[in-house]
């Protein structure tokens, strides 16, 4: 078999489940088990200044293979996997030549159908790796690990493929939003990286939703509801008012591409006080001022409309930005990922996230981090599946990226 495919078979059988109700870094111990192998295996390949530090954030570099000034390039996958799904005891099923079929998922009764996944209609004459139906697959991000790996064997072995510094990064608890918390960015030494982690082969993000929460805090007044004459204020019948003075066709379920929302998540409830829980997602950084001034000004006037009877209050914060800003100032991040494909007869297929990644925080901690595909599909649920053919396209792209990389400058040294 080869050496990709028993990479990633190896690396699946490790459970990494993060886990959000737990406070360390990283959030369970099966990560750090994977990152102590890892790290013997980067050493094997040749990588140096492997180090995992406490927090489970494992590092090495490739060094530079040529004398030209080539900037160190980053590569940068997730250990741990989604708590959506259980990834213990990972039973991966290889189908080979698929020619369409639907695909039992072992005896769990679950199936893997084009009717449900029209995806599979692409993939005919692929091979594809599933779950048995009891676990996720563990391919997000397992497999953007086996992939960069393998990556760097390739180099190592082929020292005619000219490259500048390698730097490699494998993050703890990135399904729980924590996996750029403690990234030490000067320590990894890359002037831009890669993530990874993406979707079907051409997937390429840079663009990722502006966030942020709003809560908003109505204040009533409880008396027992004999007594309650001209005295009571229900807050839920004000935090009910609030909800209708939002845009009723700006939430996620009417919303799609480039459309910004607001989001109605939670909501506590009482007579005396209620909070409304929303997040606002725009692409725009103007837009997403705006949406925010928005809500101020409904609660200024809702405010004004209720003369006292009752109060309300907004605390809003920002919890990430569209990465694009970080990375649209260096065109070269994203032309370089592009040709790279291109020579591998790919062509880019550029989205928005509508979401964010741990990419955009890296880029705003100042290492610009637009994501690359995997090959996998369904991530965080049973139906989850890769296909090796994906997953070989992902090597290349990744060999020629390190490649073109180098070329492209020492061209313009020599200019
Ligand atoms: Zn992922």
């Amino acid at each position: 078999m080869n050496q990709l495919v028993e990479r990633f078979l190896r690396y699946v059988q490790f459970d990494t489940q993060s886990n959000p109700s737990d406070q360390a870094c990283p959030s369970s111990q099966g990560q750090l088990v994977f990152a102590n192998q890892l790290k013997a295996e980067m050493i094997a390949i040749g990588l140096t200044d492997v180090s995992l530090s406490d927090d489970g954030y494992l590092m090495g570099r490739l060094p530079s293979n040529v004398s030209a000034n080539v900037p160190a390039i980053g590569l940068i996958a997730h250990m741990d996997t989604a708590p959506d799904a259980s990834g213990a005891q990972v039973k991966p099923q290889l189908v080979e030549n698929y020619q369409g079929q639907t695909i039992a998922l072992g005896t769990s009764g679950e199936v893997l159908s084009p009717e449900q996944y029209p995806d599979l209609n692409g993939l005919h004459g692929h091979t594809l790796i599933t779950t048995d139906g009891t676990t996720l697959l563990g391919a997000d991000n397992k497999s953007g690990i086996a992939e960069i790996l393998t990556a760097i064997a390739t180099l190592v072995a082929n020292p005619e493929i000219q490259h500048g510094e390698i730097c490699v990064g494998f993050t703890p608890d990135e399904e729980i939003g924590r996996g750029a918390d403690r990234f030490d960015v000067k320590k990894f030494g890359a002037q831009w990286a890669y993530t990874i982690d993406g979707g079907p082969v051409g997937e390429l993000e840079f663009e990722n939703f502006n966030a942020a929460s709003a809560e908003v805090i109505v204040h009533g007044v409880n008396v027992h509801p004999g007594t309650a004459k001209g005295k009571m204020i229900n807050a839920m019948n004000i935090a009910a008012q609030f909800q209708l003075m939002m845009p009723a066709d700006e939430t996620p379920e009417s919303t799609e591409g480039y459309e910004g929302f607001y989001h109605l998540v939670a909501m506590s409830p009482s007579v005396a006080k209620t909070t409304l829980h929303y997040i606002i997602r725009d692409f725009d950084q103007d837009s997403f001022a705006a949406r925010k001034a928005f809500m101020t000004e409904q609660v200024a006037m809702l405010n004004q409309n209720l003369q006292g009877k009752g109060r309300v209050e907004l605390v809003l914060s920002d919890s990430y930005f569209n990465m694009k800003e970080m990375v649209a100032p260096h065109p070269e991040i994203i032309e370089l990922a592009q040709a790279a494909m291109a020579d591998c007869g790919i062509e880019a297929n550029i989205k928005p996230i509508r979401g964010g990644t741990d990419g955009a925080r890296l880029s705003f901690m100042g290492l610009p981090c637009p994501n690359i595909f995997t090959g996998g599909y369904n991530f965080h649920g049973l139906h989850e599946f890769i296909t090796v053919q994906g997953m070989e396209k992902a090597v290349a792209v990744i060999v020629r990226l390190a490649e073109k990389t180098a070329q492209t400058y020492i061209s313009k040294e020599n200019a």
